[in-house]
């Protein structure tokens, strides 16, 4: 028989691996509480850090709010900050940039985990121009969402 904790974190990972939106806690909670109608938000809390802890999957703090990502490869963030929404940014050269040229005395760097803060194509005033993109799933790669 599978342990009931190995149920809930197979199926916190399953919604995990299903979706590109970087959920909260609370949003993972949402969703798994459908199927697992007996989960407790502390549940889904202590599985996804022990998750993150493990290395399992990606947590990162933005807006306040713990994320995750069940996508642990090389990337980095895009959050918007009206709409709350975070992206992928598969882009190795600003990471590259960014770490060759940070001039941080006393400290070398061997990683980058950055997330860029501002307002996706959505959400910029009309008279604001982003890029000559049309959205920003094609802005940031398009495999978002
Ligand atoms: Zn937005
Ligand atoms: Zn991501």
């Amino acid at each position: 028989m599978i342990k009931r904790n190995t149920v809930q974190k197979m199926k916190i990972m399953e919604y995990l691996m299903s979706t590109k939106s970087h959920p909260t806690a609370e949003a993972v909670y949402a969703e798994v509480s459908k199927e697992i109608p007996t989960i407790s938000l502390s549940t889904v809390y202590r599985n996804l850090n022990t998750m993150a802890e493990d290395g399992e999957i990606l947590k990162f703090e933005v807006g306040n709010e713990a994320h995750f990502d069940a996508d642990i490869s090389f990337h980095h963030h895009v959050y918007c900050k009206v709409c709350k929404n975070v992206f992928d940014l598969h882009d190795r050269e600003i990471a590259n940039y960014i770490a060759e040229n940070a001039n941080i005395p006393n400290f070398k760097v061997e990683s980058t985990n950055l997330i860029f803060v501002g307002r996706c194509c959505d959400c910029v005033a009309p008279e604001e121009t982003v890029q000559s993109v049309q959205s920003p799933a094609e802005m940031y790669g398009g495999l978002n969402y």
